[in-house]
């Protein structure tokens, strides 16, 4: 299959299983909008929770809020949201379609680069055990031509966007020959700013309105409770504030499914230090939340660092933790060195002084911030995408089968009673309100064993178990795993304690805090 088809496939089988639904799709959908069905909110909530337990449970020193998505409009003002919030967008005038003109570029050299590899495996094919990766790459003329074409667009594109010199960045399309995808012509309008933030009206009481925004992030409602949290939590720096909520962004180029969405929900964390130590604790919060992301074992491989060339306006690093989705490598985290940025400009817009006085050094500072920022739905598709798999099993039959991280799954149990008679339903019911404290469990008794099967399969369900007429007898069920298709035959007391030690995430939580602890 193509990435294309499995991007497809996948997307198919999220919204067949419950998972993903298309917002307002009775009414032809609303783009780049989706919902969770009454599987991926399962999982969704599950993420959340292995998010927010390895930030503020296993930390001393974080805390949660959750503040509201209405802020007062002069926050997007000190933060910069109103002035520099945009993409530079340019039009193909045959087409009609819209597209960041960084993206294409950047999609221009993701060419370039999957040329030179290409180049690399031929080599490799070539020379055999003999082959020098290092050496060929030095020497052979097809990759010094791509090499000097790539660095030199990415010097370009890089100063362009620094200086935020709209001119280049169309030049740099025009130079390298792109076409639009759709129409393939190079007819391309002028690149143009575009902020990407919703507003809406509030009512006053005396009869005006005023222009609010839909929060495009959610750090913003951190830094404004800065004072309120470190008062009345008493904290110390270093000290940091979690939050999960919904962010909004008119994106407009707005494709891959749930990877970029108009209403999305981030995972935030903001890490307050002392002046000075930021960047000990940018290199920490890198490590830290790189092994997060690998005790979820979806493959050490699929993950990589991607220090950022054109930094924010607030910040002194930057780097992406991206992941190689199915349609290549992309961010799925930010983590940001934001200065004393945020807390400096509320100090100004707001003219409340937003200072902390640390007691070990008797001095009176702005804290500098580290942030770490996911995206929920982000890691859902990553979680998703690479769970997803079509099987062939002895003769000649297929499954498709979620393989998703135990911890994350829906449902973690499924109760099957062999046949719908004899008292089996009656004895799985019994197992079931036994064990639904514990797990989310689902009971099926319709259709065939292999059937029933299957369709936990397809939801990622990491066991089933089955009663059948030795229950009755020997007071014991059939466990069947999920990815190894192996049966045993558990005693029903001792259920509880082998799909616990197997779906929670406790082992996950000590293996990060081992790295990091
Ligand atoms: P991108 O470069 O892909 O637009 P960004 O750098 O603007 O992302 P941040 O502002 O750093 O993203 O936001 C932090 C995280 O929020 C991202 O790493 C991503 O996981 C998530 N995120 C941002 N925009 C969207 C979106 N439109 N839909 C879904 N998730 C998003």
């Amino acid at each position: 299959m193509t990435q294309e088809e499995v991007f497809k496939t996948l997307v198919a089988h999220a919204k067949e299983y419950g998972f993903i639904f298309q917002s307002s799709e009775i009414y032809d959908g609303l783009s780049a909008v989706y919902d969770y069905g009454q599987m991926g909110v399962e999982m969704k909530n599950n993420i959340k929770k292995y998010w927010w337990e390895a930030m503020v449970h296993l930390n001393d020193n974080i805390v949660g809020i959750d503040s509201a998505i209405f802020m007062h409009p002069r926050i997007w003002e000190a933060s910069g949201h109103v002035g520099a919030f945009n993409d530079p967008l340019i039009d193909n005038k045959d087409s009609k379609k819209r597209y960041r003109a960084d993206v294409l570029i950047e999609e221009y050299l993701a060419k370039l680069e999957e040329k030179m590899n290409k180049e690399v495996e031929k080599g490799r094919r070539k020379f055999g055990d003999a082959f020098n990766e290092e050496q060929f790459r030095a020497t052979n003329p097809n990759v010094l031509r791509s090499k000097t074409k790539y660095d030199e667009v990415h010097a370009r594109m890089t100063k362009a966007l620094n200086d935020n010199d709209l001119k280049e960045l169309r030049q740099i399309i025009v130079d390298c020959e792109i076409a639009c995808p759709i129409s393939g012509t190079k007819n391309w309008t002028d690149v143009r700013q575009f902020n990407l933030m919703f507003s809406t009206q509030l009512g006053n009481v005396d009869g005006g309105v005023g222009t609010i925004y839909l929060r495009p992030e959610t750090a913003q409602g951190i830094f404004v409770n800065f004072l309120n949290v470190q008062k009345t939590g008493r904290m110390k720096v270093p000290f940091g504030i979690a939050q999960i909520g919904k962010a909004f962004r008119n994106e407009i180029v707005a494709r891959q499914f749930i990877f970029r969405m108009r209403e999305f929900e981030q995972m935030e964390m903001q890490f307050f230090v002392r002046p000075g130590e930021e960047m000990k604790w940018f290199s920490q919060w890198k490590q830290t939340r790189l092994a997060w992301h690998k005790a979820l074992g979806l493959g050490d491989e699929k993950y990589r660092f991607h220090d950022h060339e054109k930094l924010a306006h607030y910040a002194n690093a930057a780097t992406d933790i991206e992941f190689e989705f199915p349609f290549g490598f992309k961010e799925l985290e930010g983590i940001h060195s934001r200065t004393d940025f945020d807390l400096s400009q509320h100090q100004k817009f707001s003219g409340r002084k937003i200072q902390y006085f640390d007691p070990e050094t008797n001095e009176s500072y702005t804290p500098y911030v580290i942030e770490t920022s996911i995206g929920l739905d982000r890691t859902f598709l990553a979680v998703l995408s690479s769970s997803y798999c079509e099987e062939a099993l002895e003769g000649g039959e297929t499954r498709v089968v979620l393989r998703l991280p135990a911890c994350l799954a829906p449902v973690k149990l499924a109760v099957l009673p062999l046949v719908k008679k004899d008292g089996l339903p009656e004895k799985a019911r019994e197992i079931l309100d036994s064990l639904r404290f514990d797990f989310n469990c689902q009971y099926d008794e319709k259709d065939s064993i292999g059937k029933r099967y299957r369709r936990q399969d397809a939801i990622g369900t990491p066991y089933c178990i089955t009663i059948d007429h030795d229950t009755l007898e020997d007071g014991c069920v059939t466990l069947r795993d999920r990815d190894t298709m192996v049966q045993e035959r558990i005693p029903i007391g001792r259920l509880r304690d082998i799909v616990e030690e197997r779906v929670s995430m406790k082992p996950l939580f000590k293996k990060i805090h081992k790295i990091c602890g």
